[in-house]
């Protein structure tokens, strides 16, 4: 007969799997980050390429360049047509 106790082949079982979905949910974080870490950089060059380019759009009322893609401008708050 094997000499372990039925018991502890149990918890040994109890503890793999735990630290199965232990991993499972850190890969899932770590991926989920990197994801959103991502979408923010793209965002973020979004933002910079709408500031820095002429492709950015212009209040027609003011004359304030829109920086964060909105269809309103951010200073009068007029309807900002995006330019074709
Ligand atoms: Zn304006």
């Amino acid at each position: 007969m094997i000499a372990v106790p039925r018991h502890f082949a149990v918890i040994l079982a109890i503890f793999a799997i735990a630290a199965i979905i232990l991993v499972g949910v850190i890969t899932l974080i770590v991926v989920l980050t990197k994801k959103q870490n991502k979408k923010r950089a793209q965002a973020q060059a979004l933002m910079l390429s709408m500031y820095d380019g002429k492709s950015a759009p212009i209040c027609g009322n003011c004359g304030n360049r829109m920086t964060d893609g909105s269809a309103f401008c951010n200073k009068c708050g007029a309807q900002v047509e995006p330019d074709k």
